[in-house]
């Protein structure tokens, strides 16, 4: 069976588990190699070892992307491995969590480091290769919900989310004329380890209340928007900044 992205390779950033590890076994689905990174090197080893098991062309090239250095030789690796980079999909991401006031300068910068620094080197070395390589290149960066709408008590999430969207439609004017598409996801609420904790207490389980469908989403609500902006359609499509929530923003949610 032929899927749309066979041929391809593909880069997952942060694919040891939640959404990132859905993502690469999406694309592998469609026929994608699939090169998965994070720093837990053994969780992206197992996946890559059960993707293979599947017939996918997979690797596992450990990168924690807060160190921008280490970026490009990652990428370097992958290309060795499984040949030229066509679709990158930025995902690593931690939450950020803490109250303004009580948030020290060292968890901000963590958040900036992975969420928006990571997103932007991780995006540049991936372009820097599709240009040098001729190929149409996809660039998918995971932002949120929060680059648009407070969540509140993650100001510093929300900052960096908002900072992803912008950098996103930045560099999509950059690279326009060079076949590359960069565009960005804000999904809502899924749950994965970034906020399972939070959904098991009193206050998580009222904010589910209060989203307009009282639920929250399932990881393969985002299986179209992901494989629209990594596929052929993409195209015609860059600078986009597509939210799918389940209407989780919409006044009267969250
Ligand atoms: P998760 O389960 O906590 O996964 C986060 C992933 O990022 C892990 O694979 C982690 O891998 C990786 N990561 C964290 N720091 C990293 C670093 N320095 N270098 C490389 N990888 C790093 O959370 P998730 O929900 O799947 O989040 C994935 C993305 O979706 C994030 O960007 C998040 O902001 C975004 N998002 C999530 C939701 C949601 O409701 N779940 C909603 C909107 C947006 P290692 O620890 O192995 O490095």
């Amino acid at each position: 069976m032929r899927g749309q992205l066979d041929g391809v390779v593909a880069v997952v950033t942060g694919a040891s588990g939640g959404l990132g590890e859905h993502f690469a076994r999406l694309l592998a689905r469609e026929g994608a190699a699939v090169a998965l990174t994070a720093r837990r090197a053994d969780r992206i080893a197992a996946i890559a070892e059960d993707l293979a098991r599947g017939g996918t062309r997979a690797i596992a090239v450990p990168l924690d992307v807060a160190d921008a250095h280490a970026i490009g030789p990652a990428f370097d690796r992958i290309q060795e491995a499984l040949g030229p980079i066509g679709v990158l999909v930025n995902n690593a991401g931690v939450g950020g969590e803490g109250l303004a006031l009580d948030l020290s300068v060292e968890a901000f910068d963590n958040t900036f480091a992975v969420n928006v620094r990571g997103t932007y080197f991780a995006a540049v070395e991936a372009a820097r290769r599709m240009i040098a390589a001729g190929v149409s290149g996809r660039i998918v960066n995971i932002a949120s919900i929060a680059s648009h709408t407070v969540l509140p008590g993650l100001s510093a999430y929300c900052g960096s989310k908002a900072a992803a969207a912008m950098l996103t439609k930045s560099l999509a004017r950059e690279w326009a004329r060079k076949g590359i598409a960069v565009n960005a996801l804000c999904p809502g609420y899924i749950e994965t380890d970034i906020n399972a904790e939070w959904f098991r207490t009193e206050g998580g389980q009222k904010q589910i209340r209060g989203f307009p469908r009282r639920r929250l989403m399932e990881p393969t609500d985002l299986d179209a928007a992901l494989l629209m902006l990594a596929g052929p359609a993409a195209g015609s499509i860059t600078g986009s900044v597509i939210t799918i929530d389940d209407g989780q923003s919409l006044p009267g949610g969250g």
